[in-house]
Parts: structure tokens; C-alpha cells; sequence
């Protein structure tokens, strides 16, 4: 089931990863472009994930509870700020925020034993708000994440000013990570090039992300780098839309 709602795009746990790609891409086309970023990322996820007959399989629900430190969705719902509509074996439903304490170490959640997880409603995002998927893993297909991110920033209303962000990166330990100090001490920044120094500096993205030297996986300075050149590309990738967006809005000469 994907049910476009007043609040967002509602997907049925049990959909798999193949099958939505097409509806996804149907529903991003009749929206306005600034409501379905968050829909265009959840695409280019799909796209990246696995391979068509893992994806054939491969459900939304199952990948939330499978809760794979590399999972390449859970960040992306992280980072959105997904709900979760869920059954206990009552019948009786309720909603549970995908939030930070929703994913518990070792491929754990916070969800009771006999929960059913329903359906997953993803936001829509607003004229400032912009969200990017990442994923850098050994081959360019069918392979896990080293390292993924989900990254979602709302700017104020003039386009210039951080009013929230949220850096979501899986790989850098037993569940997706938020970066939540980063987080906190961009707010209420300026998006320009002193921010990305700012971020990338020793007490902010690698203290948030740290990598003990035996981590499980190996290649730790590898994946410490890579969290920064992914905050460098999401910094590049919305500068550019903003861009676009000054040139759009610009009176004509
Ligand atoms: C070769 C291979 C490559 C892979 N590559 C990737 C990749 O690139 N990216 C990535 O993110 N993952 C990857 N995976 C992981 C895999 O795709 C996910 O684990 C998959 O999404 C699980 O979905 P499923 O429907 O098969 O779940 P299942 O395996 O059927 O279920 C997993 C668990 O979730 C429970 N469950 C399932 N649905 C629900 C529900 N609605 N409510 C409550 N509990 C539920 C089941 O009871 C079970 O405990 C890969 C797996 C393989 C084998």
C-alpha cells in the first residue's frame, strides 16, 4: 500500500524496495519539487540498494527491524523524521517516531515483542528544507554501505541561516548514528563555506563520530574521512540547489 496523505507519503510495511521505485517516481512527478525531496532521496536509496533480487524481496518493514548498522533506509527515515504505524498483537495501533533511542545497539529496536509494524509515513519537506542520501561501499552495485548517510537541513526563510539539520551516518558503529552535537551547534549558522570548516573541525563531526582503531569492519581513518567528504558534498549539493533557486527567483533584467 502508498497512500499520498495530507501529511505525506504513507508506505505499507510489506512493500518491497523494487516495487516502490515506480510509485515513488509517479508521485514525485505530480508534485511541486520542493514538497517531494524527501521522496527523491528515498528514491536514489532504492536505487542504490542491493540488487534487483535482493530488492524483490526485500521489504521497508523488514529492513526497519532487521536494523543493520548499514541499513541504507534507516538513516534516511532518521533523518526525515519518519513515523511508524504499529500493531500489538491486540490489534491496537499507535505511532512511534523514528527517533534516535528507536534504534538499540546490535540490531535491536525499541519495539515490543509481537509489534507489527503497519505502515511508515515519510514528511513532505517545505521550500527551505532539503534532504540527501549518501552511500559509499566497495563496488558502485549490489554492495553494502561502508559508510552511508541521510542528511536533511531547513534553512530560515531568506534562504541563509540554518534552522535545523540532522546528519544521520550508518557504519560508524552498531546502528545508525546521529552527529548530534554537529547538529546542535549548526543552528542558527550562516550555509556558507566557514560552516563546513566549522563542522569538519577535530571537536564537531569526528568527535560526534568517533571509531575506536579495532572497530568491527576495519579501515576506521577510511570512514572517519568519508564522514567528512559526505558532510563536504551534502554542503556542495544544496549550495548548488540554492543557486538555482537565487537565479529562479531573481526579477527578470
Ligand atoms: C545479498 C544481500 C544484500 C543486501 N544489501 C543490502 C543493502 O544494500 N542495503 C540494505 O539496507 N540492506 C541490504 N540487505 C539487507 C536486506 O535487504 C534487508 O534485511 C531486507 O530489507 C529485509 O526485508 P525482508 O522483507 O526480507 O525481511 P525479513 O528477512 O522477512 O524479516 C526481517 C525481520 O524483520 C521482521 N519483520 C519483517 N517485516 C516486519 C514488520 N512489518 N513488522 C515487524 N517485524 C517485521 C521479521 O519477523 C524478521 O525478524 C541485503 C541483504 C542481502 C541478503
Amino acid at each position: 500500500m502508498v497512500e499520498v496523505t495530507e501529511a505525506g507519503l504513507r508506505v505499507g510495511a510489506a512493500a518491497s524496495i523494487q516495487g516502490l521505485r515506480p510509485v515513488v517516481r509517479a508521485i514525485i512527478e505530480e508534485l511541486p519539487e520542493h514538497k517531494s525531496r524527501g521522496f527523491a532521496a528515498l528514491l536514489e536509496t532504492m536505487s542504490v540498494f542491493a540488487s534487483t533480487q535482493i530488492r524483490n524481496v526485500a521489504s521497508i518493514g523488514g529492513n526497519i527491524v532487521t536494523a543493520n548498522a548499514v541499513s541504507d533506509i534507516n538513516p534516511f527515515l532518521l533523518a526525515t523524521g519518519a513515523t511508524l504505524q504499529v500493531m500489538d498483537t491486540e490489534g491496537k495501533t499507535r505511532d512511534i517516531a523514528v527517533e534516535e533511542k528507536f534504534f538499540l545497539p546490535n540490531g535491536q529496536t525499541s519495539l515490543s515483542r509481537g509489534d507489527i509494524i503497519v505502515s511508515v509515513l515519510i514528511p513532505y519537506t517545505t521550500e527551505g528544507e532539503f534532504v540527501q542520501v549518501y552511500k559509499q561501499s566497495s563496488r558502485g552495485e549490489v554492495d553494502r554501505a561502508v559508510v552511508n548517510a541521510a542528511m536533511r537541513l531547513v534553512l530560515t526563510s531568506d534562504l541563509q541561516i540554518v534552522s535545523d539539520v540532522s546528519l544521520v551516518f550508518g557504519g560508524m558503529g552498531d546502528r545508525p548514528l546521529l552527529a548530534s552535537r554537529t547538529m546542535k551547534a549548526l543552528q542558527g549558522r550562516k550555509w556558507d563555506r566557514s560552516l563546513v570548516e566549522f563542522a569538519c573541525s577535530a571537536d564537531m563531526l569526528p568527535s560526534d563520530l568517533p571509531l575506536a582503531p579495532d572497530s568491527q569492519g576495519g579501515m576506521v581513518a577510511y570512514r572517519r574521512t568519508l564522514t567528512l567528504s559526505i558532510f563536504f558534498r551534502f554542503f556542495l549539493s544544496v549550495s548548488e540547489k540554492l543557486g538555482r533557486i537565487w537565479i529562479e527567483k531573481r526579477p527578470a533584467l
